[in-house]
């Protein structure tokens, strides 16, 4: 029995605003009158959402499936999980927080009908910190420079996917991937449309600086060569650069005499390209990093239970 929509939540510390997502979510989704089901993917919460999410389960089992993961392994690790599971011709992802109005899916769904197989959304008005707004634009023009991937607003998780998607994404082994991203990649017709955004219903965001810095990374290198490309064009010029230096305090010297006056400047031109190749030799390591993970092959997540109905139970109802 396949639902014509599957909705993808992950959810992590989300206790204090579950049951409203509940409260709108469903009636939402009742709404639009086609079948579906909600896969709520657990990411080692460590507070009581999992209870609620199991007495949501047998609230509505016919309509909702459970995936608890042993353990945190980021919000995109636990919606590839999700779409392992899902088994609808269009797939939606949305935050638990209510960030994603889900009054909004039906609007996606009317433009996955119209025959786009990549429904992307631009917040209309983004409720978010005005530091994480500036910074997640400049993020954006980056990497819309440096990929082929056409996202305007790569913050934004409530998309819609088609089936062909996601199959494609399901043969990926990719750890610390951007679902959004590889999404686009495979997509045939990708489009967006424009939704509402609201502030947090309840509890904080759980990204830090530190994870949201790690997400960003992950963004570029999984995508592009282009910061690897960039420095080694870098260090030609600057190899050009430095060999026309010493040339210059060469013929200096032997004009003029020894110089010790502008010693300083030398200081901060070596000291900068001391923190030029620093951050050159990082970014090696995070692609260097990526291969040794994925060379490892290790299980990207580890699912501890499911929380679904059995076809024998189906059956009974
Ligand atoms: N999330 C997750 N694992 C994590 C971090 C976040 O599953 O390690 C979920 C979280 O529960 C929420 C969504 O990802 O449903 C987006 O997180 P959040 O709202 O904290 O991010 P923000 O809106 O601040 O970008
Ligand atoms: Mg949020």
């Amino acid at each position: 029995m396949k639902p014509e929509l599957s909705v993808v939540i992950p959810v992590y510390n989300e206790e204090a605003g579950l049951s409203q997502l509940f409260n709108r979510l469903y009636p939402a989704l009742d709404a639009l009158n086609l079948s579906y089901e909600i896969i709520f993917v657990n990411d080692g919460s460590r507070d009581n959402s999992v209870s609620i999410l199991a007495q949501q389960f047998q609230l509505r089992p016919d309509v909702t499936r459970v995936i608890l993961f042993n353990g945190n392994y980021g919000q995109h690790m636990a919606i590839l999980a999700g779409f392992e599971a899902t088994r609808g011709d269009i797939i939606v992802t949305l935050d638990a927080d209510l960030q994603n109005p889900p009054e909004e899916i039906g609007k996606l769904i009317e433009k996955m009908r119209e025959g786009y197989d990549y429904v992307g959304s631009i917040r209309r008005v983004r409720q978010d910190s005005a530091w994480r707004t500036i910074a997640s634009k400049a993020m954006n023009r980056l990497r819309e420079n440096i990929t082929h991937i056409k996202i305007t607003d790569q913050g934004n998780m409530l998309r819609a996917y088609g089936r062909n998607v996601i199959d494609l994404i399901n043969q990926c082994a990719e750890v610390n991937t951007f679902v959004p991203a590889l999404a686009y990649t495979f997509a045939r017709k990708p489009t967006e449309v424009v939704v509402e955004h609201e502030e947090r219903a309840a509890g904080v965001s759980k990204y830090s600086l530190y994870s949201l810095i790690r997400l960003n990374f992950d963004l570029i290198t999984g995508f592009s060569l282009v910061p690897l490309q960039f420095f080694s064009i870098l260090g030609m010029f600057l190899s050009v650069g430095s060999a026309a230096l010493v040339v210059l305090l060469l013929i200096r010297r032997f004009l003029l005499g020894a110089e010790a006056e502008g010693l300083f400047t030398l200081f901060a031109i070596a000291f900068f390209l001391m923190g030029v190749i620093l951050f050159g030799i990082g970014l090696v390591g995070e692609y260097v990093g990526r291969i040794f993970q994925q060379v490892r092959a290790r299980p990207r997540y580890v699912v501890q239970t499911i929380l679904q109905q059995t076809q024998n139970d189906q059956k009974h109802d």
